[in-house]
């Protein structure tokens, strides 16, 4: 399919005057809103039918977040818009200094299938809030969720605003191609590199969500029962399947036995001991990743689970005892429902393995302890941590959300969304009433004035 008109209406919008107002964004931002509301059903039950995602979990971090993220924009968008006043320097006496926001033009985002709907409308949402134009290209992987994106995007906003382009890798490939004013995107680390390699092209700046192996330490003082909650829920959520999601645990040996224990019990409170019968249990999502899961289960010692049903693209929830580091659980991220556990006896042994792997996208240390927890926070290079939870950083879009290194470029969500999809361009107004000699040549002996203002001039 040829997509190069709907590519070329967009630019030619872009490039023309009559890009719109702020209020009519947050018109289309309500239309978004309402679109949604009215068709929460279909949304929830495409989540379902593509990997058997709940509806508690689809509402939950699919459309809580979306409804979040536009009310903020709603309510915000006119404030954070308007040039911001900097104090001026006396060097350029008298003038007014403001930053001012400026979309970047022609966005491009490329979503993932693991949030299949809020890891594609919030970036979208967000870059036409700020007066972008944007194509979206949905994961091939979630097809029922991609399809409602496209039915949401095309029903609310106008082509040349916003545009859905369905499709799998020659997709990205081409779209990749093309020359963008910003490229967001959310997905893996070798695919993050190339979606880096084509933007450099045309010199593109870039968001890149992306993923890693991400450590829970629960240290001895640790609240056992506490952490065996939270990492049980932080780690089967869609089924494991999340960026931030504990990869594996790193346990300090005096609590390990206790922790596996409540690990356990605490699966089996959530899902019974037939997880596959549960109806808040998801699957994974296709079977290139199944294969992918089923073979880190092989040769290893398991404290627990292990049940496996190709046909249903079903893994229980697993927990594998002490995998050496070069094993196929511990060589990429997991991204599934497989927990490895890890003993250490003392810091330095945690510290080694931390940084066997590139910084993760999320790090979370269980422990009552607080001054080493927060050293320890100071310490590792992480996209966002947690002492004493795992996963909910998210839910606070005051916090800026990415990874760093490996695991991503660049920050959203919130406040920090509008930062992303404007550029900040500085603008200095000098007035003529009087033109101050002292910068003009002849020089002759302002050298000395010159050191002696030196510390009141900038
Ligand atoms: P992926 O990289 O395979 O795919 C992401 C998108 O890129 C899809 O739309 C896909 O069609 C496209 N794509 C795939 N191969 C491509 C290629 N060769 N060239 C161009 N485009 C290509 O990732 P995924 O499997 O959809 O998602 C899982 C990964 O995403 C995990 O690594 C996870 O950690 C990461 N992730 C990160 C975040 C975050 O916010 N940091 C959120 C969700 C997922």
């Amino acid at each position: 399919m040829d997509h190069s008109k709907i590519l070329t209406q967009q630019k030619n919008y872009i490039a023309s005057k009559e890009s719109n107002s702020i209020q009519d964004r947050i018109e289309l931002l309500k239309k978004l809103k309402s679109y949604i509301e009215a068709h929460e059903k279909e949304i929830l039950d495409a989540l379902y039918a593509d990997f058997k995602k709940s509806h508690f979990e689809g509402y939950a971090t699919e459309l809580l977040v979306t409804y979040k993220e536009i009310n903020l924009f709603i309510k915000k968008l006119k404030k954070w818009s308007k040039p911001k006043k900097v104090t001026p320097t006396l060097f350029n006496f008298p003038s007014s200094d403001y930053i001012y926001h400026q979309a970047w033009g022609q966005v491009l985002v490329i979503a993932p299938w693991n949030y299949p709907f809020q890891l594609a409308i919030n970036p979208v949402l967000a870059a036409i809030a700020c007066g972008n134009s944007v194509i979206l290209k949905p994961s091939e992987l979630t097809p029922h969720t991609a399809k409602i994106l496209e039915q949401v995007v095309h029903a609310v906003f106008p082509k040349e605003i916003a545009y859905v382009i369905q499709g799998g890798v020659d997709t990205s490939t081409y779209l990749l191609e093309q020359k963008w004013d910003y490229i967001f995107f959310t997905g893996s680390v070798p695919v993050g590199k190339i979606v880096a390699k084509a933007a450099a092209e045309h010199l593109t700046p870039t968001t890149l969500e992306l993923g890693g192996k991400n450590p829970c330490i629960v240290d001895e003082t640790a609240d056992i029962e506490i952490a065996a909650k939270r990492i049980v829920w932080g780690k089967l959520i869609n089924a494991g399947q999340t960026c931030i999601a504990p990869d594996y645990i790193l346990v300090q040996k005096k609590v390990k036995e206790k922790l596996v224990k409540l690990l356990i019990q605490e699966i089996e409170a959530s899902y019974t001991k037939h997880v596959d019968q549960s109806p808040d249990y998801p699957r994974i999502v296709n079977e290139k990743n199944f294969e992918r899961l089923a073979k880190m289960l092989s040769a290893e010692q398991l404290l627990y689970g292990g049940d496996i049903n190709e046909r249903d693209l079903y893994i229980s929830p697993t927990l594998i005892d002490e995998p050496k580091l070069e094993s196929a659980s511990m060589k990429d991220e997991i991204f599934g429902p497989i927990l490895p556990i890890l003993s250490y006896t003392d810091f330095d042994e945690a510290e080694q393995i931390i940084h066997h792997y590139p910084h993760p996208l999320s790090l979370f240390i269980f422990s009552e302890n607080t001054s080493r927890a927060k050293q320890w926070m100071k310490q590792f290079k992480f996209g966002g941590g947690i002492i004493n939870d795992t996963i909910v950083h998210f839910v606070n879009d005051r916090l800026p959300f990415g990874g760093v290194g490996n695991s991503g470029v660049g920050q959203y969500h919130g406040k920090h969304s509008f930062e992303t999809f404007t550029r900040k361009k500085p603008v200095l107004h000098r007035k003529t009433w009087i033109d101050l000699p002292f910068r003009y040549p002849p020089y002759e002996n302002k050298l000395a004035l010159l050191k002696r203002v030196k510390g009141w001039l900038t």
